[in-house]
């Protein structure tokens, strides 16, 4: 019998992935409605000192395989010892973060073990009649949303982006059990070896882990229209965040795309500056806290997400606010 709602925890440089907290939260909801409990999947080298912490932030045990193969992400081996454990504890759901790492490792595990997956999900709830899994994405470009269930398979599995679901509360006093499992490597052949890992180096926040951001749409007019966008960040100590129409015509990197082809972000205050409010755009951003929107056309469908809207020229306001920002900033230095 499947039992238990399983996430595979990544980490990097020995460092959890956020997603993994948020996708520990999001399991803890679905294996309280299925009375069952919630394992964390941990692969790395010299990682047991954080298995605390996914205790701590809902993991009801976690299986913990160590070995110097497994330190950076690489696909067979990773795939390997997976599929292992999924066939060895038959979970009930397994979930992965919607990660360039999720992306590989998911699809192989599936193949391997003969179940579905359903990708980039948004909502992950379960049936009351059936117990199943439902699980939400966009279809169709975004135009509908799509809720898929895996009837005759085990495990039913899930990719989720990070920023989609929220972690819990981390609870100090929360108690779990380590399970170390010992997987033989020694058949994985040495066809790929990292030999060296250069991270590309970036002052820049990701945009997924600003509390404000200030996002430009179609409506700033040019590459040069981010330069009034920065200014204003500046003040805020925000990020600068984009529509696909600006990454599209290369006006700014991919990385700062919001929405469905782009990253879900949360934000405490979210600037939405010259943007149509587009399925696919509101799709990356409608949970943030408060919604600023401007925008000359009045009817524009960002007006319908936002907590505060103002119709007029961005190239008027954005500097106005920048200037407003800066004086009540001096005025409480001055204080
Ligand atoms: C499969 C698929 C996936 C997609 N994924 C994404 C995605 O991840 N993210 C995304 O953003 N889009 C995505 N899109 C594209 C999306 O459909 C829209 O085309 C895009 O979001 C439009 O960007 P925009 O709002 O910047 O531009 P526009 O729709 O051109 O809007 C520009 C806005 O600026 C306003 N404006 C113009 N001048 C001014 C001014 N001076 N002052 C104030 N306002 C002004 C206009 O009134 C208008 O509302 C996707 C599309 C598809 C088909």
């Amino acid at each position: 019998m499947s039992n238990g709602v399983f996430v595979f925890v990544e980490q990097r440089d020995g460092e959890i992935q956020k997603v993994g907290l948020e996708l520990l939260g999001k399991a803890s909801d679905l294996a309280k409605d299925l009375g069952q409990e919630v394992t964390a999947i941990f692969f790395g080298h010299n990682i047991k000192d954080k298995t605390e912490n996914l205790i701590q932030h809902g993991a009801n045990r976690v299986i913990l395989v160590e070995d110097e193969k497994l330190k950076e992400y690489l696909t067979e081996p990773y795939a390997k010892c997976l599929s292992e454990v999924i066939r060895k504890y038959e979970p009930e759901i397994v979930l992965f973060g919607a990660t360039s790492i999720g992306r590989d490792l998911a699809p192989r595990l599936a193949a391997r073990i003969h179940t579905g997956l359903t990708a980039d999900c948004t909502s992950l709830e379960i049936e009351d009649e059936t117990k199943n899994l439902m699980m939400t994405r966009p279809a169709f470009g975004g135009n509908l949303m799509a809720t898929i269930v895996c009837e005759n398979h085990r495990p039913q599995m899930a990719t989720v982006r990070p920023g989609v679901m929220q972690a819990c509360d981390k609870d100090e006093n929360a108690k779990g059990e380590v399970i170390e499992e010992k997987i033989d490597l020694s058949d994985i052949s040495d066809g790929i070896i990292i030999r060296e890992v250069k991270k590309a180096e970036s002052k820049k926040k990701d945009i997924t882990e600003a509390n404000i951001l200030v996002s430009g749409g179609r409506g700033i007019g040019g590459p040069e229209g981010f330069d009034g966008l920065s200014e204003l960040a500046k003040e805020l100590d925000a990020e600068i965040s984009s529509s696909r129409a600006n990454v599209d015509a290369g006006w700014i990197e991919k990385d700062r795309q919001v929405g469905q082809t782009g990253k879900t972000v949360r934000p405490e205050v979210y600037f939405a500056m010259g943007i149509s409010g587009a399925i696919q755009h509101i799709a990356g951003m409608e949970e943030s806290d408060l919604i600023i929107a401007v925008n000359n056309n009045e009817n524009a469908a960002i007006f319908d997400v936002a907590d505060v809207g103002v119709v007029g020229d961005l190239n008027a306001i954005v500097p106005k606010l920048t200037e407003r920002i800066r004086k009540e900033k001096q005025l409480k230095e001055d204080m």
